[in-house]
């Protein structure tokens, strides 16, 4: 399998959906925020980066059947409440649409929205083809103004075989250490089974590979984590970066933007620990899963394993995921392991 139309096909979705995500961050109001039942957010450019995902995916790949696993569905949109935000979406998809030049002739109606969005309600699982997308990933950093990410993945028979990130606000450069940028930011990293992880601008440089950290003593590394404390347990995180030695300070950024740095070798781990009982969502880790591992890295949950997306909507692992390069896993886990034996009640 080449999944090279695949490739092609996420790299167009990704790309035009973080062009609607820029434009509504540069003018977000607090009325373009919602709040869904289980606390979190979601805005216009999520309903919208969902829909135009979908709209190009069936577009793009017409001769097969596209069955998409994905964040949000059009519940509150369908409700008197939701009809001006629904208005709002349509706006925005077919200005967004318009962009690409093949698409010139389609202009969508509210109803194909929501039909788009919906799409998104596959269930997943270990046989056939699956698309799994978090259209927005870290909404909270997107409402911020600061990081987030369009993640985009394919599974074939349960194993992610292609993953795309495009993070608008990620500069092209390294940031490394913490060091406030004042380079070009928009960047897409894109990974195929077998062939590598490279890294373009959104605004269509040519590809470089992307390679992780190659640092093996640990004392050298440094480490990114999220930004919402409520995501992961800090605590936790720097008695492990105690244990390795890491000198660093942690660097806390929002999404899977995360992951993206990870690959290029701005920081050496990846570490996340949400409070146990927490189930992540495999939109969440699928594309930057990849785009890390096909650049020579490793991703295990927090015992060890590596990460399973074959089992529906959530991840089957045990709470906690690492990602680090080869060398370094073995004193990582030892010491995940000495913390959590530690702290037992820190989860
Ligand atoms: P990050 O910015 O790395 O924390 O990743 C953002 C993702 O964290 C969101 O897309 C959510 O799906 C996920 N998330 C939401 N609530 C929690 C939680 N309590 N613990 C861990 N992750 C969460
Ligand atoms: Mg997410």
């Amino acid at each position: 399998m080449s999944y090279d139309k695949e490739l092609a096909a996420a790299k167009k979705a990704a790309s035009l959906a973080a062009s609607l995500c820029q434009k509504v961050q540069k003018a977000l109001s607090q009325s373009d925020v919602q709040w869904k039942s289980d606390k979190t957010p979601v805005t216009v450019a999520d309903y919208g980066s969902q829909a135009i995902v979908s709209f190009v995916l069936e577009r793009e790949l017409s001769d097969e059947p596209v069955s998409l696993v994905a964040e949000e569905d059009s519940g509150d949109l369908c409700k008197d409440s939701g009809k001006d935000t629904l208005q709002r979406i349509t706006k925005l998809v077919n200005e967004t649409i318009a962009i690409d030049g093949s698409y010139s002739a389609c202009t969508l109606s509210p109803e194909d929205i929501l039909t788009a969005i919906d799409s998104g309600k596959s269930e997943g699982g270990s046989f056939g083809r699956h698309w799994v997308l978090d259209p927005i990933d870290g909404t909270k950093g997107f409402v911020r103004g600061d990081q987030y990410a369009v993640a985009l993945a394919l599974l074939d028979n349960g194993k992610v075989v292609l993953g795309v990130l495009a993070c608008p606000n990620l500069p092209l450069a390294s940031i490394a250490g913490n060091v406030p940028s004042e380079n070009a930011v928009g960047c897409l990293f894109y990974a195929k089974v077998g062939s590598g992880t490279f890294m373009q601008s959104l605004d269509g440089s040519s590809p470089v590979k992307v390679h992780v950290s190659d640092i093996g003593n640990s004392e050298d590394a440094s480490f990114f984590e999220p930004f919402e404390k409520a995501h992961s347990l800090q605590d936790l995180t720097s008695s492990i970066a105690r244990k390795l030695g890491v000198k660093a300070p942690p660097v806390r950024i929002d999404s899977q933007a995360k992951y993206g740095a990870i690959s290029r070798g701005d920081g050496a781990i990846y570490m996340r620990f949400p409070r146990k009982g927490y189930r992540e969502r495999i939109w969440d880790h699928a594309a930057g899963s990849i785009v890390v591992t096909e650049a020579g890295g490793v991703v295990i949950d927090a015992a060890g394993r590596p990460l399973d997306f074959s089992k529906g909507r959530l991840l089957d692992s045990d709470t906690g995921i690492i990602a680090t390069n080869p060398k370094l896993m073995p004193s990582i886990l030892k010491a995940v392991r000495e913390s959590l034996e530690e702290k037992p009640s820190s989860r």
